[in-house]
């Protein structure tokens, strides 16, 4: 549960972080960057307090609309994935509860991020901790369609397992740029880095298996 007042962010939880930040690298995460937001964003905000140990262990866990917030591993696997730069313009597809929104917001890039889910987008505009972050714009919509009119993003990201990569988004990807795609239908997908280069080619690097909530077609009112 997102809520509006703030909450504490006191220093046993501020230890758990840095515990998770630890398992993080003995996983094999080395980026640097990536820890230092994985280690700025108290994950408890975005559950509920009955869960806040939990909050730091490396695992999925159930938001509202039977959604997920991703496991940390996967959140920082996808966003050493992207290479960052300063004022990288990033779309993201699937907002959720946030939480990747935010790591992405503390690497000092524009995020537009869109979710399907009428319930879930509405919920996360009263999360009192977005106010921190001028930098994310949120959209209800189709991430299938991405942001025509924001468009071109220097990198995409999906959060949720796509069963094809969107056309309209390999569109609204830069010339040079890069998009993190979890593509498949079954429990696994396989995570795909695709790199459009400055003639407009693309490359395919298979990162490996990963485990999404699906993609889905169309906007949910729902809720
Ligand atoms: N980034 C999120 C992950 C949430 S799970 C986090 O850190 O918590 C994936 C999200 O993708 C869900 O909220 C789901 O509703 C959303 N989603 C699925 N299909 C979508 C689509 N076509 N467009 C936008 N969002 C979509």
């Amino acid at each position: 549960m997102l809520h509006s007042k703030p909450r504490e962010d006191n220093y046993l939880q501020k230890g758990l972080r840095k515990q998770l930040v630890q398992v993080l690298r003995d996983k094999g995460i080395k980026d640097e960057r990536v820890l230092a937001a994985i280690g700025a964003v108290p994950r408890h905000f975005f559950l509920d307090p009955a869960f806040e140990r939990q909050a730091y262990e490396d695992r999925a866990f159930p938001i509202v609309a039977s959604q997920t917030i991703s496991m940390p591993y996967t959140v920082a696997s996808q966003t050493h994935l992207l290479d960052l730069k300063k004022f990288d313009k990033v779309l993201e597809i699937g907002t959720g509860s946030a939480y990747q929104a935010c790591v992405l917001a503390e690497m000092g890039i524009t995020l537009y991020t869109i979710e399907r889910q009428r319930e879930l987008y509405d919920h996360v505009g009263q999360f009192f901790f977005l106010k921190k972050y001028s930098n994310i714009k949120r959209f209800f919509g189709d991430g299938f369609e991405g942001l025509p009119s924001f468009a071109p993003f220097d990198k995409i990201l999906i959060t949720c397992g796509a069963p094809f990569i969107p056309p309209k988004l390999i569109e609204q990807l830069k010339p040079g740029g890069i998009m993190v795609i979890p593509v498949g239908e079954d429990e696994k997908q396989k995570m795909l880095r695709i790199t459009k280069d400055l003639n407009g080619n693309l490359k395919e690097e298979d990162m490996g298996d990963f485990s999404f909530v699906p993609m889905l077609q169309g906007k949910s009112n729902k809720g």
